[in-house]
Order: C-alpha cells, then structure tokens, then sequence
C-alpha cells in the first residue's frame, strides 16, 4: 500500500520531484485551491455554512481531481523509464479525458482501454478531444473490460505504465491526499467534508490528508450497493476509523451520470442562485 513514511513528508518529497518536471508547471496546474463560501437559502435554513473547493478552476481541460491523481503516477512511470501510458475509463471519463492532456504535454504516449464502440471515437467529444491529443483506443465489452480492469496482466508489456480505472491504485490516493495541502484555508476549522465517490479514490485521499476530527461524507454517483462494501474495504486497508466517515448510496438517479426532471430543475436552480 502507501509508503511508511508520515504522509505529509511523503507527499513532500513527491512535490519536490514534479517541481523538476517544467512542462507540469508550464501547463500552469500547481495551482493552491481556492475555496469560496457557497451562500445558499436551504443551507441558511439549516443553521449551516458551506465553502467550496474551487477545483474545477485548476485548468480549462484537466479540472478537478483528476490531475491530484494523476501526478504521483506520471512521475513514477517517469521513473520506470516508461514512455507509454495505459488506462482505462467509460466513454465519458474525464480521467482519460485529462490523462490524454498531460501525456500529451510530456511528450508521452496514451493508451485508454475503453468501455464503449469502435463508433463511439468519431462521435462522442470527451473520446474526439482524447484522440486530438493522440490518445489512441482499445473498445471492449463490459464484460472484457471487468475482466480487464481486474485483471490487466495480458495488457502489461515493457515500457508501459498501467494505471486502473479513474487513478485509483497508492499512488492516485497519496495525490488526492496532496488537495489538503493546496487548500487555501485551515481545514481543522471544518466539522464535514464532502465529496461524489466514483471508484472512491479521491474519497480515500480526502480521508487520509483530512484530520480525523472533520467527517467527510462521500455521495456515490454510481448505483449499486457494492460501493459500501468496497469503500469500507478501502477505509479499512487505510486504518481510518469507522467513525470519521459515511458515504451515501442513495443519490444517484439510476446510475452513473443518469439524471431527472427533479435533478435537473435543481441543477437550474442552483446554478441561478449560487453562479455554480
Ligand atoms: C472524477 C470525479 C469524482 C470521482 O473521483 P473518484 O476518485 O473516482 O471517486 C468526483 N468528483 C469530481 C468532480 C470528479 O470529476
């Protein structure tokens, strides 16, 4: 699993290292996160106040977390003396989407091992920018890419670097523990975090850079209640206390990426109300 040293020394000295790669900071991506408060009438209705993490400002292309889970894994391919990337995603991943981006930018090559059809690369855009960027695509069925995602063995050869679905293996957890690091604000003045869990890598990270005092609660955007299992799983691999954190199976609307009438006039409504 993760290395032994303290975590805040780890992560140091993984920094120090990307510090001496240009082309990262040239693509202008170590950028501290800003959080902003989030004013919101049904927060104020509940006596609560909520800051957000500006992580989809980091860069127009790679938002979020995807680039915190990259990182650690483009240096240790680097250090593999690899040359090629592999992963895996559906058509709409943004982890490949942003993979692409910064292989891209490293002069490195990039495989995604894609749920999906042969069709799909000429039509979907997330694919299409993916392919601008010289990803190259393997589509497979559900059912291969389950076997492929748990077992890639057939997809190892020498030169390239594998990594799993959505960054999570060590290395995507120790870099979504670095977001604590980058946030703009003292996080010991926090009672929650939260955060969408999709494999429940950036989850894990959260929990481990975050103080046990704050709770960080995960709402899973996939269905099914395997996620409870597997999450615990991970919490447990972490040493984290069961107490320290929940995750909620109950809010997605029937599957990954699906929504409603009542999600969409929210997402309206919010967005009119908070800019967001
Ligand atoms: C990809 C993504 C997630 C899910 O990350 P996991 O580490 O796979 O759980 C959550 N939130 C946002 C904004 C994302 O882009």
């Amino acid at each position: 699993m993760l290395p032994h040293a303290p975590l805040t020394e780890t992560i140091a000295a993984y920094e120090s290292e990307l510090d001496q790669l240009p082309i990262l900071s040239a693509l202008g991506l170590r950028h501290e996160l800003v959080v902003e408060p989030l004013p919101y009438k049904l927060f104020d209705a509940y006596g609560v106040q909520v800051d957000l993490v500006r992580a989809d400002q980091l860069h127009p292309v790679i938002s979020g977390n995807k680039w915190y889970k990259l990182k650690y894994n483009l240096l240790e391919a680097q250090r593999q003396g690899c040359h090629e990337l592999l992963s895996f995603g559906g058509v709409w991943s943004n982890h490949l989407h942003a993979l692409a981006c910064l292989t891209a930018a490293l002069k490195m090559s990039a495989v995604g091992v894609v749920r999906g059809e042969e069709h799909d690369a000429a039509t979907n855009p997330m694919l299409l920018e993916a392919a601008r960027q010289g990803m190259t695509f393997e589509f497979v069925s559900r059912q291969r890419f389950r076997q492929l995602r748990d077992d890639p063995f057939s997809m190892v050869s020498v030169g390239r670097y594998l990594i799993p679905e959505g960054g999570d293996n060590p290395l995507g957890v120790l870099g979504a523990a670095s977001m604590v690091h980058c946030l703009r604000c003292d996080v010991s003045r926090y009672t929650h975090g939260a955060v969408a869990v999709g494999t429940g890598c950036t989850y894990a990270g959260l929990r481990l850079g975050l103080p046990s005092q704050v709770k960080l609660l995960g709402v899973s955007a996939l269905k099914g209640a395997w996620m409870q299992r597997a999450i615990a799983e991970k919490m447990t691999q972490l040493n984290v206390p069961e107490a320290s954190w929940l995750l909620s199976t109950e809010h997605h609307r029937g599957g990954f990426a699906a929504v409603d009438e009542s999600l969409l006039s929210f997402i309206t409504e919010f967005r009119d109300n908070t800019g967001v």
